[in-house]
């Protein structure tokens, strides 16, 4: 699965990047992003999709592997 950030969406909040560290980043203003392409390691789904959860702002959007 892949993983990413609406820019327009995202508020900063930190919650992404709080939950799934090896799946989020922080920009320079404390925007989330995804880190590298968004591509989730298999072990780093389960935090990834809590991250999805947590986000107030539904600014994440999850892209399953076809
Ligand atoms: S939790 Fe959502 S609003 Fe907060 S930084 Fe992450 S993507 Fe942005």
């Amino acid at each position: 699965m892949k993983v990413h950030v609406d820019q327009e969406l995202c508020q900063g909040h930190g919650r992404c990047y709080a939950v799934a560290p090896e799946v989020f980043d922080a920009d320079e203003i404390g925007n989330g992003v995804e880190r590298g392409d968004g591509t989730v390691a298999a072990e780093q789904e389960s935090a990834a999709r809590l991250a999805v959860a947590n986000c107030p702002e539904n600014a994440i959007t999850i892209e399953e592997a076809s």
